[in-house]
């Protein structure tokens, strides 16, 4: 989780503590004890009081120990209990979010506002603009009748004092695909027909109520026991730690994985296997064609656009191109993907060749439990043979880039960029299937500046960006 704000820090400190426990192996022993040792009797509540807090950490810490909690079905169940079945488990199950209903504070219906800011102006623009008759002067101050009122927000650009203020949903407001609304109770619910898994809801979200169910203490757990556990990075990783790519890679050996190996060794396979496809297509007639790396742009063209599923191309991802070498490369290990995003635990979850995946949020959290510091690490200069090109597929044009070098030459690319599936994006995916279109190759980016935007990573885009063309300048 990329913003840092009192929300995130609470559950990357729960993430460094419950790795914690595991490494130590008390993790039965001490996991309820957690809850309290997070929220002390005399601590000042966030909530309404600390039992009330407490409730809200035993929720993220059944996420944080894989489980959902929506599965609960005896609210006496300890921690304890989850925990004894986490260390047990060699399954993950869907669904890949939960939503923690005590945090969840059932915010108020979306809707627009009249603040103090309003002098009740002769002009009177918002009243006479409104096309709903929804605006009324009572007290020398405009009143919106919420029986009226569409939303339509023409009052709120209207005012010349900017005194009308829209309240929204911040989750459903994120939603680029209405998956996420209120139950009878007013508290959020995902409906998993419609979710791209995104992480949107989950990053906006200011009391935390969205999260994701972890895989860490999975992993920790294979790391305590000693066997073969293989990280391998998403080329957006490199650019997510405050430390040389090298040092990263021997933060991570240091940790216990047994190999690092870059997904952007997948990349170079998904970029020549997708120059190829897209050549032999655009040659047979096929007007474009999309790039297919990015799950939750086919998870939204799947769910929302059918019609476009056609253009996408069938190469499969650098994640599962790198999943296989891995397994290939050493026999039996664990495969664990680490990146920034939260689809693809659902793209793992349908395929074979990855066992777990972390986010860079969570690798750092295994880091500061086994008290690792990046920047004091001695780098280990593992043998990657990845692309330049490859390397930098995590930032938006570098997808496109990759597929350039490894074309033939027999036909002229004409790229276009999608960064960032935000509906206008999405409704411009689906017009494109039926007009006429100037461009034969779509580049598809869910988050916007590409996976270094993803929503389970350490730094900003920017900085991301940078890091990974200073580490791979030629
Ligand atoms: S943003 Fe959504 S999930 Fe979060 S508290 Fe408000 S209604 Fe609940
Ligand atoms: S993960 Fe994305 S698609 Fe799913 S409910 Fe959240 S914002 Fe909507």
């Amino acid at each position: 989780m990329l913003s840092d704000n009192n929300a995130s820090k609470i559950i990357k400190k729960l993430l460094v503590e419950t790795a914690r426990l595991c490494f130590e192996g008390r993790l039965e022993e001490g996991i309820d004890r957690l809850v309290i040792d997070t929220i002390p009797k005399k601590s000042n509540a966030n909530r309404c009081c600390v039992h009330k807090d407490r409730a809200v950490i035993k929720y993220r810490l059944m996420a944080i120990l894989g489980h959902s909690a929506e599965e609960e079905e005896d609210e006496l169940k300890r921690l304890s209990e989850y925990a004894g079945q986490t260390l047990q488990r060699e399954e993950i199950s869907e669904p890949v979010l939960t939503v923690i209903d005590e945090a969840c504070s059932a915010c108020p219906a979306g809707r627009h506002f009249v603040t103090n800011v309003c002098r009740g102006c002769v002009a009177r623009p918002c009243m006479v603009n409104c096309p709903k008759d929804a605006i009324q002067i009572h007290n020398g101050r405009a009143e919106i009748d919420e029986d009226k009122c569409v939303n339509c927000g023409i009052c709120l650009k209207v005012c010349p004092y900017n005194a009308i203020v829209e309240i929204p949903v911040p989750c459903e407001n994120a939603c680029p695909v209405g998956a996420i609304s209120k139950d009878e109770s007013g508290k959020e619910q995902i409906d998993y027909s419609k979710c791209i898994f995104c992480g949107r809801c989950m990053t906006a979200c200011p009391f935390g109520a969205i999260m994701e169910r972890s895989q860490i203490i999975d992993v920790a757990r294979k790391l305590a026991e000693g066997r073969k556990v293989a990280a391998l990075t998403a080329p957006s990783a490199a650019g997510q730690f405050p430390c040389e790519f090298s040092q990263l890679k021997g933060a991570i050996l240091k940790a216990g994985f047994s190999e690092v190996l870059e997904v952007a060794e997948g990349a170079d396979i998904t970029a020549k296997k997708e120059a190829g496809e897209f050549e032999e297509k655009i040659s047979e007639g096929q007007k474009f064609m999309t790039s297919s790396c990015c799950p939750v742009y086919k998870e939204a063209a799947k769910k929302h656009i059918p019609e476009l599923c056609e253009f996408i191309s069938d190469t499969p991802t650098p994640m599962e191109f790198a999943g296989r070498k891995a397994k290939e490369k050493y026999p039996g290990c664990t495969a664990v993907f680490i990146g920034p995003c939260i689809a693809k635990r659902q793209e793992a979850l349908e395929g074979r060749s990855i066992d777990h995946v972390l986010t860079c949020e969570e690798l750092g959290a295994i880091l500061v439990a086994k008290d690792i510091f990046v920047r004091e690490t001695e780098p280990a200069e593992t043998p990657g043979q990845a692309s330049i090109e490859a390397r930098k597929f995590g930032a938006s044009g570098g997808v496109t880039e990759a597929v350039k070098a490894n074309l033939s030459g027999n036909i002229q690319i004409k790229p276009e960029l999608i960064d960032g599936l935000d509906n206008k994006n999405i409704k411009k995916l689906a017009d494109i299937c039926t007009g006429k279109t100037n461009f034969n190759f779509v580049e598809v980016m869910n988050c916007k500046g590409g996976c270094v935007g993803g929503p389970g990573n350490l730094s900003t885009p920017a900085r991301a960006a940078k890091r990974i063309e200073k580490t791979f300048e030629p």
